[in-house]
């Protein structure tokens, strides 16, 4: 059990003046048709900062009460046409203050994301924060860009196509990149005249919430965006069983993803799912090393492993697999694990008590299961659930660690043969988020690009993401394309229209 709430300790190191105004405000509120709101049931929950143990805020634990007020508030918003019957370019104009908002409180969100989370700063200030202002930019250019058709139907008829939004949509969200999750979610729902119900995980609400603020600030109509913090079982299942809600997306584990599924039942409604991956990162000999090692190293490693696409399965040729290993112990060795907020950190804390006792759990299986360890493969010392960076070798693919998606900093390095024995070996998982190939052979890499059973497949580098290309899993990643265009497709329903002339 944590320590009694002080902010002066939980967030020892923080700089920004707005973060320590936020987080001394008081227990944190639900977002319920524009106004912020206490759990029905009075009831909060603590958010820790994973860097030292120490409670940093007591957040509203939402339950289905509660969801039905926020469901209830999204209705109304989008039967009234609040949102979807704004013009276009209005809704555009809203999307565009919000990223403009995320702009000029990127030092403050970054923060408050470094303390939640314990992800280092400088990356949650680089990549995260900036991320979410693009997504919510991007998006907002599709306002104006939603397109029927008309159809070449018999000629005694005007036939045409609108596309509309979904109407209300539940969007649950994970604790590893939660502002930018949080952004992935909303930004198409509203592009698409959407109005939606978000729930953070318990781990990391406070983005969310601040977020919730920039948006009401941004002044888009009471009861569009909603958003109830607390618990998976409780607001997340209150919302995925709602018979009220239209569709659900939801981000996390596969396990989860199957009671959303099951739930989605009782009113049919419409699931995307983007669940975890065991990606494979497949090395061939003729590879730029200088590149390849650091970032496959960063592959794995990025936001403690916490990442569903990170390349937790790295592939080496048989041939320069000791060669490549040791290249990768000794630049993981290099790698400064230590305070979220300290710059030169690269690496934090996981994100919970909980993640760092399944992670240690996974340290220990690799080890019963015969993997040698190069490097990490232990805690760190002290306060906080820190976890060494681990690269596990001598692993073969049928291992426990090869085969679950341990979502913390552990590599298992993996020999093969040939091309054919990587492409086999690569795609032998239920997963199939994403995969890389690092290869100077341009045909080879493309042809594995191809033979790769993988959402997304990277050639000589690792994690790119834009919001511009989809993004979501083959196999049991799971289903439904995110980013791009095929966000519209998430949050919009074709309807034809005939008339007789
Ligand atoms: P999780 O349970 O799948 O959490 C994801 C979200 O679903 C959270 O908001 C969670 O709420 C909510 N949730 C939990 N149970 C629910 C239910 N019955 N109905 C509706 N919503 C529910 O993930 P986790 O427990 O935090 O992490 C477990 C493992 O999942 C990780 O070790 C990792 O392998 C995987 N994971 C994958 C991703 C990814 O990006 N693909 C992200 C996170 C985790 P609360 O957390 O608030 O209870
Ligand atoms: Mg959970």
């Amino acid at each position: 059990m944590a320590a009694a709430l002080s902010v002066e300790t939980a967030a020892r190191g923080a700089k920004q003046p707005a973060v320590l105004e936020f987080l001394k405000s008081g227990p944190k509120k639900l977002l319920i048709n524009g106004k912020f709101v206490p759990a029905k049931s009075g009831k909060t929950f603590e958010s820790i900062n994973p860097a030292n143990e120490e409670v940093l805020a007591l957040v509203a634990e939402g339950g289905k009460a509660d969801v039905d007020e926020a469901v209830k508030a999204a209705r109304k918003a989008f039967e009234e046409g609040k949102w979807a019957r704004v013009g276009p370019h209005q809704r555009a104009k809203y999307l565009f203050k919000i990223a403009e908002l995320i702009d000029q409180h990127a030092d403050e969100l970054a923060e408050l994301e470094s303390l939640d989370n314990g992800k280092a700063l400088t990356q949650a200030r680089a990549i995260d924060i900036p991320a979410a202002a693009e997504t919510f930019r991007y998006y907002a250019g599709w306002c104006s860009k939603i397109y029927g058709e008309t159809n070449p139907s018999d000629p005694s008829m005007f036939n045409y196509t609108l596309r509309e939004p979904v109407g209300v949509c539940g969007q649950i969200i994970p604790w590893n990149f939660p502002l930018l999750m949080a952004s992935w979610k909303l930004a198409p729902a509203l592009a698409c005249g959407n109005t939606a119900i978000l729930k953070p995980a318990e781990q990391t609400s406070l983005t969310a919430l601040r977020l919730g603020e920039l948006i009401v600030e941004a002044g888009l109509p009471d009861g569009v965006v909603n958003i109830i913090t607390g618990f998976g079982p409780g607001a997340g299942s209150a919302i995925a069983e709602h018979p009220d809600i239209d569709k659900v997306a939801f981000t996390g584990s596969g396990e989860v993803g199957r009671l959303i599924l099951q739930a989605s039942a009782g009113n049919l409604k419409k699931v995307s799912l983007e669940l975890g991956g065991k990606s494979p990162n497949i090395i061939f000999p003729d590879a730029e090393m200088e590149a390849a090692v650091p970032n496959a190293m960063m592959g794995v490693f990025y936001n403690s492993g916490q990442v569903c696409c990170a390349g937790t399965r790295i592939f080496v040729q048989r041939d320069i697999y000791d060669k490549f290993v040791d290249q990768l112990t000794k630049y993981t060795e290099g790698m400064t694990m230590g305070d979220p907020l300290d710059p030169k950190t690269k690496m934090g804390p996981v994100v919970s008590k909980e993640q760092f006792d399944r992670v240690n759990g996974y340290l220990d299986i690799g080890k019963q299961e015969g993997a040698r360890v190069t490097t990490g493969g232990e805690l760190g010392n002290g306060k906080g659930y820190y976890v060494k960076p681990t690269i596990f070798v001598d692993v073969n693919n049928d291992m426990r660690i090869a085969r679950e998606e341990i979502f913390g900093p552990v590599a298992a390095a993996i020999p093969f043969k040939d091309e054919n024995d990587a492409v086999f070996q690569g795609n032998n998982t239920s997963y199939g988020l994403a995969a890389a190939v690092w290869t100077r052979d341009v045909s080879r890499a493309h042809k594995v690009a191809r033979a790769l059973k993988a959402g997304t497949v990277w050639i000589n580098c690792y994690g790119m993401i834009d919001p511009i290309s989809p993004f979501g899993g083959y196999k049991q990643s799971g289903f439904g394309r995110e980013l791009g265009k095929y966000a519209i497709d998430l949050y919009t329903q074709v309807k034809t229209v005939f008339m007789k002339l």
